[in-house]
């Protein structure tokens, strides 16, 4: 009988940051774990999280977490994956799901697949869901609410397995896409690495201005500004190992987007208002579609007046 409760007896999370305590509390308002276990790299964060209550309890290592766990979640920065593979290797009970929440899937793919053993089933996967915030104080059971997870099950891949793990993350409350790791890459460099890229610049540009004072800059920043250093404040190890480890896709993205500014810089230079307006037309029929799909709110300034919880409307 397939198991479609997306319930487990025993769940491992090896990191407990925004997205390992994120999954713990979702996965115990829905009721889909018998017990919680959790490792992080300090004993400060393990300390953190027990007391917070989200794990039922914790590891010193990540081999020991992983014992006779049936679904373990690597929840560190894609950097540690290949390494945290190796290491809990040996302890990985069979019939287990490995899995990730990775933002990049053919790097991850690459570093766990060769240490994943015979009769574990390894299911890579990406919840597009996130907030600039992170560690174990910043995670909330609602953050994947109605945002999508992407699965890259490999090909051959164990159909119980997977759906078993669909099944537990559309009670964390995802969506569920499948896709390639190579088009997941791709699709995430232009809809979030690029965009990161992209405010860590704007913002490091305006840090770099002398004539304008660092008082200017955020007295004045209710506009354009302000969001991008949202953005820009994400945990820099974290987008460290995204741009390292999904290099080819951002790599092609940013080409495309210096042609396009290139375009855009000429038509400033030319005074060509029609190839400014019609560029900045197609754009905001985007912003229409993206409010359409359920996936930001239509109020004005988004909706930040109004807004009470953390808003989870930053994906990555
Ligand atoms: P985070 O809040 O910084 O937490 C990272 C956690 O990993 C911490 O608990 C850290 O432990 C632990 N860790 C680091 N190295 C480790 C190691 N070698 N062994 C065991 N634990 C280790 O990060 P996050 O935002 O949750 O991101 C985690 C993953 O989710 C990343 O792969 C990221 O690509 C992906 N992701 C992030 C977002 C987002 O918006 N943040 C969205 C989707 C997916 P310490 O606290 O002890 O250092």
């Amino acid at each position: 009988m397939p198991d479609e409760s997306g319930k487990f007896d025993r769940i491992a999370l090896i990191g407990l940051g925004l997205i390992g305590s994120s999954i713990a509390w979702a996965a115990k308002r829905a009721g889909l774990a018998g017990h919680i276990v959790g490792a992080a790299r300090s004993e400060q964060t393990r300390k953190i999280s027990q007391r917070l209550g989200f794990v039922d309890s914790v590891a010193a290592t990540p081999s020991e977490a992983v014992k006779n766990a049936d679904l373990v979640i690597l929840c560190a920065p894609v950097g540690t994956y290949g390494a945290l593979a190796q290491e809990i290797q040996g302890s990985l009970k069979q019939g287990a799901i490995v899995t990730d929440v990775g933002s990049v899937k053919t790097a991850v793919v690459r570093d766990i697949g060769p240490f994943v053993p015979e009769g574990v089933h390894f299911i890579p996967a990406h919840p597009v869901a996130g907030t600039e915030f992170s560690g174990p104080e910043s995670g909330f059971a609602e953050l994947f609410d109605n945002r999508w997870c992407i699965l890259t099950p490999p090909p051959g891949a164990d159909r119980g397995a997977v759906d078993r793990l669909t099944r537990f993350w559309q009670r964390c409350g995802s969506n569920v896409d499948f896709m390639t790791p190579e088009h997941h890459d791709l699709v995430l460099a232009v809809v979030s690495h690029l965009p990161h890229l992209i405010a860590y610049n704007m913002v490091g540009t305006a840090a770099d201005l002398e004539e304008v004072t660092q008082t200017e800059v955020i007295k004045y920043s209710a506009s354009g500004f302000r969001d991008s250093t949202r953005i820009a404040a994400s945990d820099p190890t974290m987008w460290r190992d995204i741009f390292l480890n999904n290099r080819e896709a951002v790599l092609e993205m940013l080409g495309r987007f210096s042609e396009n500014i290139s375009a855009l810089q000429r038509a400033i230079r030319w005074g060509d208002g029609d190839a400014l307006f019609d560029a900045f037309s197609r754009t905001r029929a985007i912003r229409k579609q993206i409010i359409e799909a359920g996936q930001d709110t239509a109020e004005p300034d988004f909706g930040r007046a109004a807004r009470k919880t953390p808003p989870g409307d930053k994906i990555s």
